[in-house]
């Protein structure tokens, strides 16, 4: 503990030192908050001790402590950031060469940070859109970070979004939901006046492993539609084909 004591001082002192009186000390406050959650989470989701993922964060660092130690530059792991074993799981997950999907012009770029595809914005200029500019990746990309790789690399990426993945994306919960409701619906033939609820589990990033749909009708009190999958796909890809043929 004294040695993340001694560790975690400097970049305090820097933050209380960047103005004076009370917005000095609370800025130095915050440091030290986010130095210590980055700790507690990092190490738990990375297996490292709080100790390594505090020394390999700082001894990274090279400018203010209070524009580094910012919730955006030390995103929750697992939160919307994919943490990978290692550099070969990296790759086979992404498949680097099939490319990367440019949030601005909407064109494939083979380099996951500078967009190279050669399409034009509609400004009319040739697109170069950076995934590390003022702007990211807009929301659009992947962020991850390399788990063996962590303390040497003590940060999360952010990417263009991988052709590969794009391709392979799992709809997100609100899409299912609106799909399930809709076949219960289609299926029941009636307004949805019951309660519902729905278990779905992940598998990977990009695969969904298991899919439950429960609809209990308010007049009966065992559910009238439990369905659970453990092929998530084949359900959520039923129920979807169902509504797309419109069948009652
Ligand atoms: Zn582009």
């Amino acid at each position: 503990m004294n040695e993340i004591l001694r560790i975690m001082r400097k970049p305090i002192k820097q933050a209380r030192n960047s103005w004076d009186g009370e917005t000095g000390k609370q800025r130095a406050k915050e440091v030290k908050k986010i130095i210590l959650e980055v700790a507690d989470n990092y190490s738990n989701v990375l297996g490292l001790t709080k100790l390594e993922v505090i020394k390999a964060i700082e001894d990274k660092r090279t400018y203010s402590s209070i524009n580094y130690y910012q919730k955006a530059n030390f995103p929750k792991l697992k939160d919307d950031v994919i943490v990978y074993e290692n550099q070969k799981e990296l790759h086979e997950k992404i498949q680097p060469k099939r490319g990367f999907r440019c949030p601005s012009c909407g064109g494939i770029s083979k380099d996951p940070y500078t967009c190279d595809s050669g399409e034009k914005n509609s400004d009319g200029k040739i697109c170069d859109w950076k995934a590390y500019g003022l702007f990211g990746t807009m929301g659009k990309g992947l962020r991850f970070t390399v788990k063996d790789m962590f303390l040497e690399n003590p940060r999360v990426d952010e990417i263009f979004m991988p052709i590969h993945l794009e391709e392979l994306k799992i709809p997100t919960l609100k899409e299912i939901e609106s799909v399930a409701r809709d076949y219960i619906m289609k299926k029941f033939d009636e307004k949805l006046d019951g309660t519902w609820s729905f278990e779905v589990q992940y598998f990977g990033e990009c695969k969904l492993k298991r899919l439950a749909i429960i609809y209990t009708n308010k007049n009966c009190s065992k559910p009238i539609y439990n369905e659970a999958n453990e092929n998530a796909d084949e359900l959520f890809k039923e129920a979807y084909n169902w509504l797309k043929t419109g069948i009652k």
